[in-house]
């Protein structure tokens, strides 16, 4: 597994050593050390939930003490990539006074006495909890990423013109052995925080092809599209069109098969926007606008943006109810079809906002009412 676990009275590291990770204490106690005057010098103890050794990864300055486990200790190694990336993205005031405490708290180290502890420093308050956790849920999400205990499901497209399925979107579950399903919506968002989301994107994408293959070989219809969500670090990577397209390839499927979907939210970055959208359209990608209506898009950016299809948020789709929705949402389609854009309708789930949907135009829907997103077999039994 991920974890590491040393036995009583072993060695973790020693003062000395280059820095190449640090540990979460997930049981046991560590004991803490430096040599003064060559004599060894006890600095303190560190137990379950604190962190250990973060500091020299932070600063990549060679250990300042010895870590032994005094009894047997279960420990979640943190790679350097997960506090260093992190901290190149941190707001530089708040890296240079990271920075500036660590160099304090070196130099007391070093004019130590006995019984300083060093386990004060590890700060307890609310903001290093979240980050523990993130960085615990990160390193159990690796581990799931590379015993493929991430699945991805198809939820159904309906065009509304004539019943028909017109294609599916993939949505990633990720079944964890204590915290039950995580939703992605937290996960993804962690992912992101890192490049742990181009290993996620990679397995959705080749998940998504061989569903896309299994569809060709055992069912008769015309191949269905299947959409793919993409994310903003995703996007910073400019091998990314030829890397999916090459995938294709490797599995023998045409490129229009997959639809992309970028989220409103990460509009800001409108040249990058504009150069993957020629990329997709020259393969024949369609690229859908997520998230349509809760907020992030200037207006502005869908005039220079060509998008294929507009997804209108399920926020919209709830406010049908009023009369004041019911125009939003008809000036929406409006919109939308003035630029030549599809719509589809995110989040339908009642009989009523269906008809109300396809009376103002709005051509396809998802939703629970549709159908739920379902495993490969379910889709091909259906
Ligand atoms: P999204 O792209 O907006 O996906 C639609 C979300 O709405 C999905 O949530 C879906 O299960 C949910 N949904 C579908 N129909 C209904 C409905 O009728 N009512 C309600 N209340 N919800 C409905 P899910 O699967 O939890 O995914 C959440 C978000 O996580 C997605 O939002 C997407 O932004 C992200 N995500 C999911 N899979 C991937 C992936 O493979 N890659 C990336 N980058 N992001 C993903
Ligand atoms: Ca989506
Ligand atoms: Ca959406
Ligand atoms: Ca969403």
């Amino acid at each position: 597994s991920h974890r590491k676990y040393v036995a009583a009275g072993c060695p973790i590291f020693a003062e000395g050593d280059p820095p190449t990770e640090a540990f979460l204490i997930e049981s046991g106690q560590v004991e803490i050390s430096t040599v003064q005057h060559g004599e060894p010098q006890v600095l303190g103890q560190l137990g379950p939930g604190e962190l250990l050794g973060e500091m020299a990864v932070l600063d990549s300055s060679r250990r300042s003490s010895s870590a032994r486990a005094l009894t047997d200790c279960v420990l979640l190694p943190i790679d350097r990539d997960q506090f260093s990336e992190r901290l190149q993205a941190a707001d530089p005031v708040v890296r240079a006074l990271l920075m500036s405490q660590l160099a304090r708290y070196r130099s007391a180290l070093a004019t130590l006495t006995r019984g300083a502890s060093p386990a004060s420093e590890a700060a307890a308050g609310t903001d290093m909890d979240s980050g523990l956790d993130k960085i615990r849920l990160e390193g159990d999400l690796r581990m799931a990423l590379d015993r493929g205990d991430l699945d991805v499901r198809l939820q159904p497209l309906r065009d509304m013109a004539d019943g028909s399925t017109a294609g599916y979107e993939s949505l990633i579950r990720w079944r964890h052995p204590v915290r039950g399903e995580v939703s992605p919506a937290e996960f993804i968002r962690v992912a992101e925080e890192t490049s742990l989301i181009l290993p996620v994107g990679d397995y959705v994408l080749d998940r998504v092809c061989a569903m896309l293959a299994e569809l060709r070989n055992r069912q008769r219809r015309p191949l269905p599209f299947i959409a793919l969500n993409v994310s903003a670090r995703q996007i910073e990577d400019t091998g990314l069109v030829s890397r999916w397209l090459a995938r294709l390839e490797q599995y023998g499927l045409p490129p229009d098969r997959l639809r992309i979907e970028i989220t409103e939210s990460l509009m800001f970055d409108t040249q990058r926007i504009v150069q993957l959208l020629e990329e997709c359209h020259r393969a024949g990608m369609r690229v859908a606008l997520d998230d349509f209506g809760t907020g992030y898009a200037n207006l502005g950016v869908l005039a220079d943006l060509r998008f294929d299809v507009i997804k209108l948020d399920r926020s919209l789709v709830r406010r049908l109810s009023s009369p004041r929705g019911l125009a939003l949402v008809r000036a929406v389609v409006g919109l939308a079809h003035s630029l030549q854009c599809d719509v589809v309708a995110e989040g339908v789930e009642t009989e009523t906002q269906y008809t109300l949907l396809r009376e103002l135009g709005c051509r396809y829907a998802q939703g629970w009412l549709v159908g739920h997103p379902l495993p490969l077999e379910d889709v091909i039994a259906s």
